[in-house]
């Protein structure tokens, strides 16, 4: 391979729309396609790296390719009008700063922070809040340190770019374990403990070891489980394998394993190419060598994964190299929706075509699930009732904990997306359809920018 000045074994270099053009695949692309991405990462983040740009990618396949998709800008995640004014104002040779401000314009009508997961779940300590932390479900608090606010590699999809992309309004992170090991104690109730980003696997092992060596006190022997989800099993795997403080890092779920805790490694495995290379199964092994628990959970989206037999094989692989299948989530309703979004009856049959094609092992994946704001709903199926065709839903998370798993009915709708698109279909069933209220206002100022988009 040639040597870019990227040692792709032992360091991560991000390739981003700056030194894209370096890569010999950039000849392989189209001259449509080359100016799909340039404008399109103006106003979306794009980054990635020479692992998942020379193992991952099939670039006899581009751009139809699954992992193309899910990294490389694509024009139809613009609208048609917007992608024309960048494309005009960057072809004219318009400042910067004017290029800019019209991309900040387009990606704030791009809903940043979907369900009012920033407004509504900020547990509070002696009165004051704890941004980064949220705790919406009884059993599990979410933790976003704030050294884990990037990825190794940016999804097109993600609903997340708020948080990188320096709208210092939107960021929700805390660097504070302190405030997370106070709140832990105080809060009995807590079993689970989720560190979430952007990837904690960004982190060094030094840095990791901050927040998660104090949850191993017997003070907090009720936090009997902390997962760690994560993209980097996929984007960079070498984080488990070579990087240089990859051997801490093994060293530190051991740690917790010994504690007694049960350490769950929330695998974002979206495609089975992601599972392929010797560097990614290496890594699944490591992983499982420290007593850690692999599960897979990973999104719906468009263009990746809406095929039933794609899925089948990431959860038949995942099995085989002992990832546990766990949740299929529907894609939210944010960022380029239009381009990523499956209808959920369509989603409905991708998982029930999919699960049939799989033993018993491989069905333990629950899906398709949506995070909504009145909690985790899950499609369990389309049945009739007296004639009228019906969704059947059910809470597997819920505020209320009792509505867990009591079925419920919404009308069919063969072109929704997400719950609340629905209908119910029994006056007495609208309450699990009722929202608290969603106070969204003027949600940023498009005076930052990052150097994502310098
Ligand atoms: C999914 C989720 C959890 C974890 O739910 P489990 O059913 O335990 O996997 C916790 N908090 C939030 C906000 C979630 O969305
Ligand atoms: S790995 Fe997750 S947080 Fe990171 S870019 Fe992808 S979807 Fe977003």
């Amino acid at each position: 391979m040639t040597d870019y000045g990227i040692n792709v074994v032992t360091q991560f270099k991000p390739i981003n729309r700056k030194n894209i053009h370096k890569i010999p695949q950039w000849e392989l692309l189209n001259p449509e396609m080359r100016r799909a991405l340039l404008v399109v990462s103006a106003v979306l983040p794009f980054r990635t790296n020479r692992y998942v740009i020379d193992e991952l990618i099939d670039w006899g396949n581009v751009p139809d390719d699954p992992i193309f998709q899910l990294v490389f800008p694509q024009r139809g995640m613009l609208e048609r009008v917007d992608f024309e004014i960048v494309a005009g104002l960057m072809e004219k040779g318009a400042p910067e700063a004017e290029i800019a401000d019209k991309a900040c314009r387009i990606r704030r009508r791009m809903n940043p922070h979907p369900s009012g997961q920033m407004e509504h779940n900020v547990p509070h300590l002696d009165g004051h809040r704890l941004p980064g932390m949220q705790h919406k479900y009884r059993e599990t608090v979410l933790f976003f340190a704030a050294q884990a606010q990037t990825c190794h590699s940016y999804c097109t999809f993600c609903f997340r770019w708020a948080q990188f992309v320096g709208d210092r309004e939107l960021k929700f992170e805390s660097s504070s374990a302190d405030d997370l090991t106070a709140y832990l104690e105080r809060h009995t109730e807590v079993t689970d403990l989720l560190f979430t980003g952007g990837d904690p696997m960004v982190m060094s092992a030094e840095v990791l070891e901050r927040y998660v060596e104090p949850l191993l006190h017997p003070r907090l022997e009720h936090v009997q489980t902390i997962r760690i989800g994560t993209k980097a099993v996929s984007y960079w795997p070498q984080r488990f394998v070579s990087d240089r403080d990859a051997d801490d890092l093994l060293r530190l779920f051991e740690r917790v394993v010994d504690s007694g805790r049960h350490l769950a490694v929330m695998a974002h495995y979206c495609h089975p190419a992601e599972l392929s290379t010797p560097v990614a199964r290496r890594a699944l092994r490591r992983i499982r060598s420290t007593g850690a628990e692999v599960r897979i959970q990973s999104p719906l989206v468009r263009h990746v994964n809406d095929d039933p037999d794609v899925w089948a094989e990431t959860w038949r692989t995942g099995v085989r190299l002992g990832a546990i299948p766990y949740y299929m989530f529907v894609e939210r309703d944010t960022g380029p929706k239009n381009y990523f979004e499956v209808p959920l009856a369509e989603a409905w049959e991708i998982y029930q075509q999919a699960s049939q094609q799989v033993s018993g092992l491989g069905r333990s994946a629950r899906g398709p699930v949506m995070s909504a704001l009145t909690g985790k709903v899950r499609l369990a199926g389309v049945t009739s009732i007296e004639g009228m065709k019906v969704f059947v839903l059910e809470y597997l998370q819920a505020r209320d904990p009792d509505w867990v798993h009591r079925p419920f009915f919404a009308e069919f709708d063969h072109e929704a997306t997400w719950f609340d698109q629905l209908r119910p279909v029994y006056d007495n069933e609208d309450v699990y359809f009722q929202m608290p209220g969603d106070d969204e206002g003027e949600l940023f100022e498009c005076e930052e920018e990052s150097e994502i988009f310098s």
